[in-house]
């Protein structure tokens, strides 16, 4: 027998009609790339995204059509989302950090129809436009007085002029909330990058879940900045989860440096914040010195790439802001896990406590997870055991946009490609990317454990831990430091802090100093451009 209930489709344009109804005047505060602080609301969004879907349907894009963009977080990409999204439409957001041959290669992979971009990225869109015929609009997201002449661009338009030649009388179509709204692609580490095509139905029921208490905790009552880029995983489903609460949004636009991000959070008022270990590694080296405070900040979610502890410790201990390491990946929309206690540990000691909060964090209702080994079979959540890490759920992707094959399943589970633990709570630690894992004399070594240690020293900036070949033992670990500026740890000191934190076969056998970690376009370490570095590696004494 089927329900009696509405079956009003959970569609994205839904949650932007209400954050303009019920929010209307609350915030949206950009950093622009024209160099001012732009503030709007959500009343001006809303109205702004209809005009926009006027234009989208005046060009004649179908339903379904890819609407490109190559752009910093602010309330124009938000429109974006939403005129595309909302309209039936896909936003397929680039990352403009790739190489331009890379993009190239996504944009006719997706048949983006248009490419709307902010004026950072002119280099990039006068380098490809050439090789992109599927693209038939090129609009640059700034007024006519800033738009550049002569750029070579076919018939290049001014954002603003776009949308004043429309007006707000827009109904937002109603149809199948399985239907796609956004589109973003795997940063590509291995082979060519795969296109995640998010569903109205995921991304509505992915900011429902991220919002919640033990999640993100987001409210009316917060000012909320994505650090993280609207080009990654949709900024973690902040452009959806914030219009769901009413929260004020603060974007900081090409703003990213410790200095440009703190004053943004000073004067805003922020007090949610969400972003990687290295963007973060940056404010506070900023705060530290310049002996800053935090006047109004809270809560911060670091995910992306393993969150050191130390930077959790630093947060709570030196400025009283609660860390929350979080895990997910493109595929997942992205969010997985999350940490926070349950109050059963409140009378835990805090040391327990931290080990806890320094892992991924304990499962969300909406994620099914599950750990196995070689033979396929589960593993159990002892906190102990580690596995290959499966998950499934309605915002895990089912298969990869124009994708030949079998599809990335697994009797129905997507193998993330992580190796971790589960303890009986659903917290869930990642041990390594199964890529990075090192097998040492038929031992497992987790890399991001020698990483987390290295960085709990005062005098290291970043480490990468990586395995490398080695005549007796298969694989050792060594580990590549980045010296925090003014520091003189030695590889001696760095091998003597390992020692009675780490077992000794674990203890990496080098140390090698670098300038700075090679970074991808996603801000996490790049092994395997340190492994090629290194491809001419002796081991001491060797
Ligand atoms: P990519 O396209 O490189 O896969 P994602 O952002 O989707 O980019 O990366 C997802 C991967 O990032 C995860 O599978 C995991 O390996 C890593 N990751 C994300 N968050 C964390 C975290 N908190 N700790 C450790 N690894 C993480």
């Amino acid at each position: 027998m089927l329900g009696l209930m509405q079956k009003q489709p959970l569609l994205v344009s839904n949650l932007l009609s209400f954050a303009e109804r019920h929010h209307g005047d609350s915030e949206i505060v950009s950093r622009r790339v024209e160099g001012d602080l732009h503030r709007c609301t959500y009343r001006d969004v809303a109205r702004r995204a209809r005009q926009l879907a006027n234009a989208l349907d005046a060009w004649g894009e179908l339903p379904g059509a890819r609407i490109g963009t190559l752009a910093w977080n602010g309330y124009r990409h938000l429109e974006l989302y939403y005129a595309a999204g909302g309209s039936g439409r896909v936003v397929h957001t680039l990352n403009p950090r790739l190489h331009p041959e890379q993009i190239v290669w996504i944009v006719n992979h997706a048949d983006d129809q248009a490419l709307f971009f902010d004026l950072t990225f002119l280099p990039i869109v006068q380098a490809i436009c050439k090789q992109c015929p599927g693209v038939r609009h090129w609009v640059a997201l700034t007024d006519e007085e800033h738009l550049p002449r002569d750029t070579g661009i076919p018939g290049l338009l001014a954002y603003e002029s776009v949308l004043a030649e429309h007006g707000d009388d827009y109904s937002w179509p109603e149809f199948d909330e399985n239907t796609a709204c956004g589109m973003c692609y795997t940063s590509g580490t291995t082979g060519h990058p795969k296109a995640v095509l998010y569903s109205n139905r995921s991304s509505v029921l992915h900011a429902y879940a991220a919002s919640l208490p033990d999640v993100m905790a987001l409210s009316a009552r917060d000012v909320v900045l994505p650090v993280v880029p609207m080009f990654h995983v949709n900024a973690w489903g902040i452009p959806y989860s914030a219009p769901l609460v009413g929260a004020k949004l603060v974007f900081p636009g090409p703003g990213l440096d410790g200095k440009s991000l703190y004053e943004l959070m000073e004067s805003e008022r922020v007090t949610f914040a969400a972003g990687v270990p290295t963007v973060w590694q940056m404010l506070l080296t900023h705060l530290q010195t310049h002996s800053l405070r935090f006047s109004t900040l809270q809560r911060t979610v670091i995910g992306g790439s393993a969150c050191p502890p130390a930077m959790i410790d630093t947060f709570e201990r030196d400025y009283g802001v609660r860390a929350m390491h979080a895990w997910g990946m493109t595929e997942m929309s992205p969010l997985g896990t999350l940490a926070t206690l349950k109050s059963k540990h409140d009378g835990m000691d805090e040391s327990l406590k931290r080990t806890l909060l320094a892992k991924q964090g304990r499962a969300i209702f909406g994620v099914d997870m599950k750990i196995v080994g070689d033979d396929g079979r589960a593993l159990p959540h002892d906190g102990q055991t580690f596995g290959d890490l499966y998950v499934k759920g309605p915002w895990v992707v089912e298969g990869y946009y124009r994708q030949a094959g079998e599809g990335p399943l697994v009797n129905g589970w997507f193998p993330t490609g992580d190796v971790a633990t589960i303890d009986e709570d659903g917290y869930l630690q990642i041990t390594d990317r199964s890529k990075d894992v090192i097998k040492s004399g038929g031992e497992w070594i987790s890399s991001i454990a020698i990483e987390n240690l290295a960085m709990s020293h005062p005098g290291v900036a970043m480490a990468a831990c990586i395995g490398m070949p080695h005549p007796k033992w298969d694989e050792r670990p060594i580990v590549v430091v980045a010296r925090r500026p003014g520091s003189t740890v030695s590889r001696e000191e760095l091998l003597q802090h390992y020692h009675g934190k780490a077992a000794k076969w674990q203890v990496p056998d080098d140390v090698i100093f670098v300038d700075a970690i090679p970074l991808g376009a996603t801000g996490k370490m790049l092994k395997t451009r340190l492994r090629e570095q290194l491809k001419d590696y002796r081991w001491p004494g060797a």
